[in-house]
């Protein structure tokens, strides 16, 4: 279905939620889900809010394809603003709950002020109620869903909720969905625990409909899916290995950051890789993989599903993790792993396990142990401040130890769950931390992907991949081959797939499709099921827009230019191996024309006539 032209407005304060028309001429601007929603919060709230009062607003957000037919088209946003980094935040999950919300009748659900104690929200298609979540407080990500389900003895209830790490504190918690899905990134679970809202509970039985023009989107849906079953990455790459087949291609190219960045090569990349989690385990013989799984409507399915060897010591005594559940992503697998040091599979595993439960961003929480591991190397903290743990690179024991006080919010883990930046700063050592506006980098090294550092340095939400994966072409040659090690055209490259996903993200769809899909097979797709003019040409320009009105909540939140930048580390100190030794990230050679081509000043702000021509 196209829109469904309904918002669900919850006021948690007031304890009311309210039936309210969409803005359409706010969606034919924005799309959907991330562009439409972080329109909504551009207008709703001061940029300068503390992200963590009840002045904040959190937005749950569909696209107009979500819940469609087409592939992988299940995905909701989370738009908020961010307590990690004082930036917008929009964190996108697939799943199956952006279906449910849709077919509940509700294109998006704005939480505004706070509960005055703990709440969750039911929503059963019209029917929207906030029932009191005393119970639930305290509870995992798991046992709050059992608990759910239990309740309204529904088992096709979709549930997104919070973890125990949250209403601790963590900064960078998501809200989990299906168990294993995340609004990952940004701490958007953190600003739901401050609302003293628990979980989201949804059925939705209304079915699709609303598509513009039925027959033309069968269509054009058909011949997408024949794309991504025909292409390598999508149709066999993706769904074998999942997006851990980028381990062993990434450590090749010299682009893993290892302990902490001080490395780009991990010499244990080939146990924790995709291919790994197919080969029989010595403890029990079988694979750590068990199957891979789809989100709703995906026919890619990169999901992967694993289990950890019965007697591993990560699970000794706790039968709740012997069973099979959402293994590990590449991301996670590299700042669980490559950053910390630690090649034991089924360690990350177990940790990967412990993030769904307890609703932690494992790129950030590996991230943030790795820098802890190399102030403890550097003497800067020791046993005193761990609580006895010996936190050094490639203790899988520490690793486990520190990952389970974070969770809980004990010890320890109470520093770690401030996030790399402020435990940095904490403990007087700011250059160790490896983030950009505060936000902890995902896997590859910018001083071998030259691009992904003007990524990086530009990213609305912080250090990102998601918000323009240049690896794309940088390594994979997809659409075109960029050499990774040059600086010249990467400008324009960085702008290009920085608009493209944004449109991506605001029309339901999963980025990874654009591993196949170019714009042109997107747009017909688009421009079938919703009213307006969705050409490549309007898509890629709402996604400029998009960018744009990000840009201009940061400005107004006071990020600056100084904001734009990388880690002294990737500017100064060279790769010592693999294709890029010798090379430091030249940001300052790409950001001046990057800014130009964006139609900023050189300060990085957009210009009047910029803002005008994209109707920001
Ligand atoms: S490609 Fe993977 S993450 Fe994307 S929708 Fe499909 S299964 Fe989900």
């Amino acid at each position: 279905m196209a829109w469904t032209r309904n918002v669900l407005r919850v006021n948690l304060t007031n304890k009311t939620c309210i039936k309210e028309p969409l803005k359409m001429e706010w969606a034919g601007l924005y799309l959907g889900q991330r562009g439409l929603g972080s329109k909504y919060l551009a207008e709703e709230i001061n940029p300068k809010v503390d992200p963590l009062s009840p002045g904040n607003v959190l937005i749950m957000a569909t696209g107009p394809l979500t819940g469609t037919p087409a592939s992988t088209a299940g995905r909701y946003s989370v738009i908020t603003k961010s307590p990690l980094t004082g930036t917008i935040a929009c964190s996108n999950s697939g799943g199956f709950i952006g279906m449910e919300i849709k077919n509940a009748g509700w294109d998006m659900i704005i939480f505004e002020g706070k509960a005055p104690s703990p709440v969750y929200l039911y929503v059963e298609n019209e029917r929207a109620e906030l029932l009191a979540a005393d119970e639930l407080w305290g509870k995992s990500v798991w046992d709050a869903d059992e608990w759910l389900h239990n309740r309204h003895q529904d088992p096709l209830l979709r549930i997104a909720t919070i973890g125990r790490s949250a209403e601790q504190g963590c900064l960078f918690s998501g809200i989990i969905n299906d168990l294993h899905r995340a609004a990952g990134r940004s701490g958007v679970g953190t600003v739901m625990a401050s609302k003293n809202l628990k979980a989201v509970a949804v059925r939705g039985t209304k079915g699709v409909g609303n598509i513009k023009d039925p027959i033309a989107f069968m269509a054009a849906v058909k011949a997408g899916k024949k794309l991504l079953a025909d292409a390598e990455v999508t149709g066999e790459g993706l769904p074998k290995y999942g997006t851990q087949v980028l381990m062993n291609v990434i450590n090749e190219v010299g682009a893993m950051p290892t302990r902490n960045f001080r490395d780009v090569q991990f010499e244990g990349a080939e146990n924790i890789s995709g291919e790994a989690m197919h080969v029989p385990r010595k403890a029990d013989g079988k694979t750590n993989l068990v199957t891979n799984a789809a989100c709703f409507g995906c026919t890619i399915a990169c999901g992967r599903i694993s289990t950890i060897a019965k007697g591993h010591y990560t699970i000794d005594n706790k039968p709740r993790y012997w069973g099979a559940s959402g293994g590990l992503e590449y991301e996670a697998a590299w700042a669980l792993g490559s950053d910390t040091g630690v090649d034991d599979l089924d360690t990350l595993t177990y940790v990967n396990f412990l993030c769904n439960e307890d609703g932690m961003d494992p790129i950030s929480l590996g991230s943030t142990i790795a820098a802890a591991m190399e102030m403890f190397e550097q003497g800067v903290i020791g046993i005193k401040e761990t609580g006895g743990i010996v936190l050094k690179f490639g203790s899988a024991e520490a690793l486990v130890k520190v990952a389970e006080l974070t969770a809980k919010g004990e010890g320890f883990g109470r520093d770690i769950g401030l996030g790399s930046k402020r435990l940095c700063e904490k403990y007087g050592r700011p250059e160790l931390s490896m983030t950009v506006k505060g936000q902890e980098f995902p896997a590859y090294d910018p001083r071998g992907i030259q691009g992904m550092g003007l990524t990086y340095a530009t990213s609305n939400r912080g250090a990102c991949h998601l918000r323009g994966y240049t690896v794309s072409s940088e390594i994979l040659g997809n659409p075109v081959k960029t050499d990774p090690l040059a600086t010249e055209g990467k400008a324009a490259l960085v702008k290009a797939f920085q608009d493209a996903t944004a449109a991506v993200d605001s029309a339901g769809l999963c980025v990874f499709s654009t591993f196949a899909w170019t714009m042109a097979d997107i747009a017909p797709q688009v421009a079938a099921a919703c009213e307006g003019k969705w050409t490549e040409d309007t898509l890629l320009q709402t996604g400029e827009r998009i960018w744009n009105l990000e840009r201009q909540f940061n400005l107004a939140a006071g990020f600056t230019a100084a904001d734009d930048n990388l880690p002294k580390r990737l500017l100064k100190e060279a790769a010592k191996t693999g294709p890029a030794k010798g090379l430091v990230n030249n940001l300052d050679k790409m950001l001046p024309e990057y800014y130009q081509l964006r139609g900023w000043t050189d300060q990085g702000v957009p210009t009047a006539e910029t803002l005008a021509r994209l109707a920001v």
